[in-house]
């Protein structure tokens, strides 16, 4: 069955990818959430939005490898129909640590997973998506980062690059594929109140940060999740190759 609206969130089972699954179900897409290994997270997102009448299937995937995001997106179009919308938010960081103290498999790895997966993501929804193709048209939205801006030092610069390398993404293919019905945005989320944390080694960073953020708190999973679905829907029409950025002001 072909679904009108049909949206690929990564990372979809825990985070800001789980709240905005939520979200485009409730505005009525076919969502597919993918995800590395949390099974039980993942599941647990497909019962609560089945359970309130939503479509939604898990598909686990690891997007740094091309044939798992082959995989991905031809079980969607089985299980569910065309992409319409992209969600690339799966990602990762390691644990906070100078730049003279990384090897290079820590920063392969960072490169792999947050930047050789939004690539191999894009090009699979282009090719069904672009009007070049045949397609109908759609919409991708990445999820970067404030850390594109800030650098983040004695954290993790590698980290920071990884996303500096979403925002080039984001402009290089909007404009690549902005006469063929695709227009590709991205949100640059700063301090978001997630496990992610806990994988820098500093669960407790929120806390640490949050008088220098102007809004004085962390940002919710659900607030990053608006500004998607704001960005995937029509509301947005005019805008393609944009960084919305959602960060307390910081
Ligand atoms: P999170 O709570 O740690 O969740 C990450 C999600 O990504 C999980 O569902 C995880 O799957 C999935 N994932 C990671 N690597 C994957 C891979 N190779 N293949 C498939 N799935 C993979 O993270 P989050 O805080 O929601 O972050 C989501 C996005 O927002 C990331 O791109 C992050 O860089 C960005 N961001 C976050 C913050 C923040 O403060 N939290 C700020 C700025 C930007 P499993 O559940 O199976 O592990």
């Amino acid at each position: 069955m072909n679904h009108p609206n049909v949206a690929i969130i990564t990372g979809g089972g825990r985070g800001i990818g789980a709240a905005t699954a939520k979200l485009f179900a409730r505005h009525g897409y076919a969502v597919c959430i993918n995800y590395k290994s949390n099974t039980k997270a993942a599941s647990h997102v497909v019962q609560e939005i089945t359970a309130q009448g939503g479509q939604c299937i898990a598909v686990q995937a690891d997007v740094s490898l091309e044939a798992d995001v082959l995989r991905l997106f031809a079980t969607v179009d089985q299980q569910l129909g065309t992409v319409s919308a992209l969600v690339n938010n799966a990602g990762i960081l390691q644990t906070q640590m100078r730049l003279e103290e990384m090897n290079a498999d820590r920063i392969n790895t960072i490169l792999t997973n947050n930047v050789t997966s939004y690539f191999l993501c894009c090009r699979e929804a282009v090719k069904r998506m672009s009007t070049r193709h045949g397609g109908q048209g759609g919409v991708i939205i990445n999820v970067s980062s404030g850390a594109a801006r800030s650098g983040s030092p004695h954290e993790y610069i590698d980290y920071a690059a990884s996303k500096g390398a979403i925002d080039t993404l984001t402009k290089g293919l909007s404009l690549e594929v902005s006469a063929e019905g695709i227009r590709v945005n991205c949100v640059r989320p700063g301090v978001i109140d997630t496990d992610m944390h806990a994988d820098g080694g500093e669960p407790g960073r929120i806390e640490r940060l949050k008088n220098v953020i102007p809004l004085q708190r962390g940002g919710l999973p659900e607030e990053v999740a608006e500004a998607i679905y704001w960005l995937a829907s029509e509301k947005s029409s005019f805008s393609t190759g944009n960084y919305l950025d959602l960060t307390g002001g910081l």
